[in-house]
């Protein structure tokens, strides 16, 4: 750190991504990715055309890439807006609408929301999980300008119904509730449906988790068209060009191609119900999770313990270093054949820890 840096920068804690370590090939379960490639359209597509495309700007209105979401999701373009990940989607919404009356967000939740609102030095409301890591969301009442949760939550996996989310944001008509829907692919009700009857409701998705396409870069936020126009005015202030070439052509793909995207999902979700079973019958207490991972903490060995010795088995899965989680893992579901893998590492740990 140099003395130049602003003082808020200063003491700013920034996230800390899972960890992409590149000294050795790991089965990675840490951040959520897909284990199966993009569609092959996406390969198709990403050839020498596009290579010389290159030499211009993108779209900045991102138009056949919006045009191919909003028909995707019967929707009009005018209510999509599209970002370098949806954590630039995130950090202009907080931008546009936490400043003048603060946001709130659940304790236990996506570790960037906190970051966000610490860098834009806005006021922050964190809103404390129930002891069993429900979110009830009815403790947002009155509580920002900007409510935000992902739902389902990370990482936890629960759920909050969707009724539940129409009441809160009926009852807050002066507040945003932005819905991070990075997991819902995998399980859970969208609030989609609510856009249109709430001009207070912001979905978020990220092409990330369920897309395969993680290290595209590419999320979306799903609006009425003002608040579309205040993310546009946002982003034409920070970086207009902000969904690159490769990027919206790879998007377009993936969401052209709805087979690739359900059978990606389904191998995944029929795998999380495998690995459920296995880890409640070596003793692990876990969530009900509709997400592509697991949350779960063994009853007699301690998470951290388990998290370094699956490492040294070549296994990484993520956890948490903080109040009320840290004897928990978070693990995402990969293949079948990885997720034996990691079953099998955890058996060969547990008779370790016995003797
Ligand atoms: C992974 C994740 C994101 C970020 O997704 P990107 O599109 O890769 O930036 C946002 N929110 C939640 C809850 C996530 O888990």
């Amino acid at each position: 750190m140099s003395n130049f840096l602003a003082k808020r920068l200063n003491v700013l804690k920034p996230y800390t991504p899972g960890e992409q370590p590149q000294d050795k090939s790991y089965i990675k379960l840490n951040t959520n990715e897909s284990p199966y490639p993009p569609s092959p359209l996406v390969k198709q597509l990403l050839n020498g055309d596009a290579i010389d495309a290159l030499r211009l700007y993108s779209d900045p209105h991102s138009r056949s890439l919006n045009k191919a979401i909003a028909e995707y999701h019967g929707i009009s373009p005018e209510q999509v807006f599209t970002a370098n990940g949806s954590d630039e989607v995130l950090s202009f919404a907080f931008y546009a609408w936490g400043q003048d009356n603060g946001v709130a967000y659940p304790d236990i939740s996506y570790g960037f929301y906190r970051v966000f609102a610490d860098l834009y030095g806005l006021c922050s409301v964190v809103v404390p999980l129930e002891n069993d890591f429900s979110l009830d969301i009815a403790k947002f009442d009155k509580t920002a300008g900007l409510i935000v949760f992902a739902n389902p939550n990370a990482p936890t996996g629960l759920f909050v119904d969707i009724n539940k989310i129409e009441a809160l944001a009926k009852s807050n008509p002066d507040s945003i509730i932005l819905v991070d829907e990075a997991y819902v692919d995998f399980g859970g009700v969208s609030a989609l449906s609510l856009i249109d009857s709430c001009n207070n409701v912001v979905v978020v998705r990220t092409f990330s988790k369920s897309r395969q396409l993680a290290g595209a870069r590419l999320g979306y936020a799903m609006a009425s068209e003002n608040l579309i126009d205040d993310l546009n005015r946002v982003k034409f202030s920070f970086n207009p060009y902000n969904v690159n070439r490769l990027t919206a052509l790879a998007g377009e793909a993936s969401i052209k191609d709805d087979e690739w995207h359900k059978s990606c999902v389904n191998k995944v979700i029929a795998t999380r119900g495998k690995l459920l079973e296995s880890l409640k019958n070596l003793g692990f207490y876990v969530t009900d999770s509709k997400a592509n991972f697991v949350f779960a903490s063994h009853n007699s060995v301690p998470a951290e313990v388990l998290y370094l010795k699956l490492k040294e088995y070549g296994v990484l899965v993520r956890h948490f270093k903080q109040d009320k989680i840290d004897n928990f893992l978070r693990i995402t579901v990969g293949t079948d054949d990885e997720i034996n893998n990691l079953v099998g590492a955890i058996c060969r740990i547990l008779k370790e820890y016995d003797t």
